[in-house]
């Protein structure tokens, strides 16, 4: 396992690396090419000077003579020729043998240019006669006429000189000065680069453990223009409050539920106590009391196991096509006598002939439960407004009241299991905090929606949408 820094380090050193010696490389193949190019020509024109010159010495007379011979000896061409003349009938006239110095000079230059080149053989890149042994006859003429063939050998081409090497020397002792300069850039670079990435990351590192160990306030504050960073970090900050409010409603729950049992467990119990211990005479209504305490906790029980029922399994739902409106009427009239005995005014905007496809049932128990809410939180005095709406797709039943109203912090997790808001819970009347869960679990199955608008003290406004075809 690497540390990001050797990583990043090596990266980038490793890819200016690999730039330099593709430059230095390409650099050298193009020098050389060039060099070679000249080399040939030059070598080119050289033979062909010497040819000119062989002609040029039979034609003083018109023939091979010593003279001739003497003439072609004494150039300074020569001293880089091997040279064999023969007559037109293929008698040899004459022969030279080039300087052995020369043909030494010349192998010692073609080392020297290998190694400036950092151990490259020029002669396998380039033309196959550089630096070997070639001969070549070439018919030799005097005024359009065949005057006998000259064999011409030399070592490939050998104008490099002392200054073209230095050349490919110094080009190359840049390079690699550059090539330094650019490694230890690299390094700054990887160095520099590694910091920006592995500090942070190391940051949101300790943050998350400081979260695994429970400190749920940890907030990580990066200073980082790296957009993935910035990412990472938010989602471990949102991870930290969200598990820190579930944390909070975890043991609100936990309080909630022993609560609500405890409740009629001590009414119960000292009833009980009272009457077997002969305080109390069991009166009818002592006894009532108890049974409805013992109700209390069947129905708490029962709305427990009805909650898991429905968030364990899917929801077996039975779709049939009914009228909201009738629906929505019957509920409002079963509970007109509660309303009004409680000197709460009902109001009814109920639209006629709206239809819905659903599990007319669970639509009902949503309704049901928001009304019953409704009618618990509302004080004599107040008024409750069920109103019923469609557009093209869904139908809006909203049920409004003008009663106690759900305080701001509240107002997110009253869905949620047991979550009863304090004043609620100072409240006789009220169940165990499970009704509205239901209704939202049952409207997400139809793939609908429940909002809920509320001001404390002022009252509160749930609507829910469900579509009118189910799919
Ligand atoms: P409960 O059985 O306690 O009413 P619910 O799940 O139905 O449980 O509601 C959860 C909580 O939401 C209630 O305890 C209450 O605090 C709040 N609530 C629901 N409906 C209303 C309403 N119409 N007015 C005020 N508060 C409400």
């Amino acid at each position: 396992m690497y540390k990001l820094r050797t990583r990043l380090i090596l990266l980038i050193t490793g890819s200016t690396i690999f730039s330099i010696v593709l430059v230095s490389l390409i650099t050298n193949i193009t020098l050389f090419n060039k060099f070679n190019i000249y080399m040939m020509d030059e070598q080119e024109s050289r033979i062909k000077e010497l040819i000119q010159l062989i002609e040029n010495s039979y034609s003083i007379n018109n023939r091979w003579t010593q003279e001739a011979y003497n003439n072609i000896r004494l150039s300074p061409l020569m001293m880089e020729f091997d040279v064999t003349i023969k007559d037109v009938n293929g008698k040899i006239v004459f022969r030279h043998y080039m300087v052995q110095e020369m043909a030494e000079m010349h192998k010692n230059m073609m080392k020297e240019m290998g190694r400036s080149m950092g151990g490259m053989n020029p002669n396998n890149m380039m033309d196959h006669e550089n630096g070997k042994y070639v001969t070549r006859s070439y018919t030799l003429t005097s005024n359009g006429k065949i005057i006998g063939t000259a064999q011409i050998g030399y070592i490939g081409p050998f104008l490099v000189t002392e200054r073209a090497i230095e050349f490919t020397r110094g080009i190359n002792s840049s390079i690699a000065y550059a090539a330094i300069i650019s490694i230890l850039v690299a390094i700054i670079l990887g160095i520099q680069s590694s910091k920006v990435i592995s500090e942070p990351i190391l940051k949101i590192a300790d943050a998350a453990n400081s979260i695994r160990k429970g400190e749920l306030n940890t907030k990580i504050n990066i200073n980082n223009k790296v957009q993935e960073l910035q990412v990472l970090s938010n989602s471990i900050n949102h991870l930290a409050r969200s598990l820190s409010e579930q944390e909070a409603l975890r043991k609100r729950l936990t309080s909630d539920i022993s609560h609500e049992l405890r409740t009629p467990l001590t009414i119960l119990q000292s009833h009980i106590e009272a009457i077997s211990d002969g305080v109390w005479e069991p009166t009818p209504e002592r006894l009532d009391v108890c049974k409805n305490e013992v109700m209390r906790l069947i129905k708490l029980v029962e709305q427990l196991r009805h909650l898991t029922d429905i968030e364990n399994d899917d929801i077996k739902l039975n779709i049939e096509k009914f009228s909201m409106t009738e629906l929505l009427n019957e509920i409002v009239d079963s509970f007109e006598y509660q309303i009004m005995s409680k000197g709460i005014k009902l109001k009814r905007q109920i639209k006629d002939n709206v239809f819905i496809e659903g599990d007319r049932d669970k639509v009902s128990q949503v309704i049901i439960n928001i009304i019953s809410n409704a009618v618990k939180y509302t004080d004599s005095g107040g008024f409750i407004r069920v109103e019923l709406e469609e557009d093209m797709g869904h139908v809006y039943v909203s049920i409004q009241d003008s009663g106690i109203g759900i305080p701001k912090e509240d107002l997110p997790y009253i869905f949620e299991r047991f979550y009863r808001s304090d004043k609620s819970r100072s409240r006789k009347t009220g169940g165990a905090g499970i009704g509205l869960t239901i209704a939202k679990t049952l409207v997400k199955a139809h793939k609908g929606d429940i909002a809920v608008e509320s001001e404390e003290g002022k009252g509160t406004k749930f609507v829910v949408k469900l579509p009118k075809i189910y799919y």
